[in-house]
């Protein structure tokens, strides 16, 4: 007998992780306050199943134990459902038997007397996949059962089911089995199968499981026999392909700290294991997952985190897809090295670029003063520069782009201004011009915050005119769409040159193919 039968619950008390529903059932034997039908959803591997059959046991249960709140296990009907013998419970697998014929012939039986039980359960598994005459003729059966009839069904999809079946129903939404309860349920298998195991073998068979009770005892099971009834996570480690959770660690901060030879002899390390590299990026994702959260909460900006879980989680999608994961799984590291490289060097660029020509501006001036924290020893010279400055400035056409980063305006009028070009501009006057669907959203609102950032940036009181033109080039909107496309463009051109891919070719004897190379950018 597997693990999984044998440790099925046999009765309330033995069931893992779903107190609210077991509490619920008990108090209905107890009250006999009994439905006609019953809903058990939830996903896959939960128990949806086991509970159901268990409260068919407590519905016909001869000596039901009112005080513990429990079946006997004894009596004959108890232990006919236990042996699948029971004449009054009726199991279909919807999946098999979505017909209407079948349905019809399956509900014909409703009428007649259960024949020693004192209800007749159908418990329907997968109910879901039922057709919609099916559903009709069992919305009639609801409509007015026997009182001896009791439906029971189970379902991963209890959206598909029809909102008049659902209202005559009590419906348990089953929940996920916490990582503990599962832990210590298959601690207390062990012990009672006198297996062996290390901590790090069950925080592995409930990593595997993802909160399903029944995988994690089948997972036990075979872990069991692989292992010779002594479980280590090393061994389980070995058979499931699996590298230890240090190593995503160690691997994280070898990208944030751009350690390439370490990252080399990493990814040939996983290789020469026979890493499983689905359960790799997993594990990633979720340490990443983790680090972004913590960043939020620290009040720090988690962008590189982000970004990093960008590039692994498409990776993982197209892992699932073409099935070739390893590659998969080094491109996305090979991506987050050079996302690192790529953008140092391109924001030290666009530093140097727009200092250049914000000097004769004084633009750089008011981005400082936009800040708020101007250095101590620069405070008078700013104060000087403001006073001279204020006079001086005009707002150059050719400029718009690198004033508008400067300016502090936000919300819509930003996001409208930014898909407009200046026309011209003079000592008082500026003209914008802008394709209709920009240019007609503006409203005086939207001006007078122009209007006000403009000035506070000291370019004086300017009147702003707006006009309608078919197509704009030098908006501050394309600009950002020029330069990202340069900076993919350069990212991209690094991956191919990094001295990572050439230590690959040395390694691997394996080269890049171009082509293949595609980087999503998730912003277009
Ligand atoms: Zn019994």
């Amino acid at each position: 007998m597997t693990l999984a039968t044998k440790y099925r619950p046999k009765s309330f008390s033995e069931v893992i992780g779903q107190d609210h529903a077991v509490v619920a059932l008990r108090n209905i034997i107890k009250n006999q306050k009994i439905h006609n039908g019953y809903i058990f959803s939830g996903t896959r591997g939960i128990g949806k199943t086991s509970l159901a059959r268990l409260f068919a046991k407590a519905l016909n249960c001869h000596q039901y134990d009112l005080d513990n709140g429990d079946v006997c296990n004894n009596c004959p009907s108890c232990i006919d459902i236990q042996n699948n013998s029971h004449l009054d419970l009726i199991e279909i697998d919807a999946a098999s038997n979505s017909k209407v014929e079948e349905m019809r012939e399956l509900l014909d039986s409703v009428q007649f007397s259960p024949s020693n039980g004192k209800y007749k359960i159908y418990l329907i598994d997968e109910v879901h996949m039922l057709s919609k005459n099916a559903w009709n003729a069992m919305l009639k059966t609801l409509e007015e059962p026997p009182e001896h009839v009791v439906f029971l069904m189970a379902t991963t999809e209890s959206d598909k089911i029809p909102k008049t079946i659902i209202s005559r129903c009590l419906q348990f939404n089953l929940k996920i089995v916490s990582d503990n309860s599962i832990a210590e349920n298959i601690k207390n298998i062990f012990k009672k199968e006198n297996i062996s195991f290390d901590d790090g073998a069950i925080d592995l068979l409930v990593e595997l499981a993802g909160g399903s009770i029944r995988d994690s005892i089948t997972l036990a099971d075979q872990a069991a026999f692989q292992c010779n009834n002594n479980i280590t996570e090393a061994e389980m480690s070995k058979f499931h392909g699996l590298i230890d959770k240090s190593s995503v660690d160690k691997l994280l901060s070898d990208i944030s700290e751009n350690n390439v030879e370490n990252i080399i002899n990493e990814l040939k390390r996983f290789y020469d294991l026979d890493t499983n590299y689905q359960i790799l990026f997993e594990r990633v994702l979720a340490e990443l997952h983790k680090q972004i959260i913590q960043e939020m909460l620290k009040g720090n900006d988690p962008q590189d985190a982000h970004l990093y879980h960008q590039f692994f989680n498409s990776g993982f999608n197209e892992s699932q897809i073409s099935g070739r994961a390893r590659e998969a799984f080094e491109i996305s590291v090979l991506k987050c090295l050079s996302f690192r490289d790529s953008r140092k060097n391109s924001t030290e660029e666009i530093k140097d670029d727009s200092k250049k020509k914000s000097e004769d501006q004084s633009i750089e001036h008011s981005k400082k003063t936009k800040s708020k924290i101007p250095e101590k020893s620069e405070e008078n010279i700013e104060i000087e520069e403001s006073k001279q400055t204020n006079e001086e400035k005009k707002l150059d056409p050719k400029l718009w782009f690198e004033t508008f980063e400067s300016l502090d305006i936000v919300g819509p009028t930003r996001t409208h201004f930014a898909n407009l070009e200046i026309k011209g501009s003079s000592d008082n006057k500026v003209i914008f011009i802008g394709e209709k669907m920009f240019a007609k959203r503006i409203k005086e609102n939207n001006i007078s915050e122009l209007k006000k950032s403009l000035e506070n940036a000291g370019f004086g009181n300017l009147d702003i005119e707006i006009e309608e033109i078919d197509k704009v080039i030098d908006t501050p909107s394309n600009n950002w769409k020029k330069k990202r496309k340069e900076q993919i463009e350069d990212f991209q051109k690094e991956i191919i040159n990094s001295s990572l891919i050439k230590n690959l070719q040395e390694n691997y004897d394996k080269t890049l193919n171009k082509e293949k190379l595609i980087i999503i950018d998730h912003e277009e």
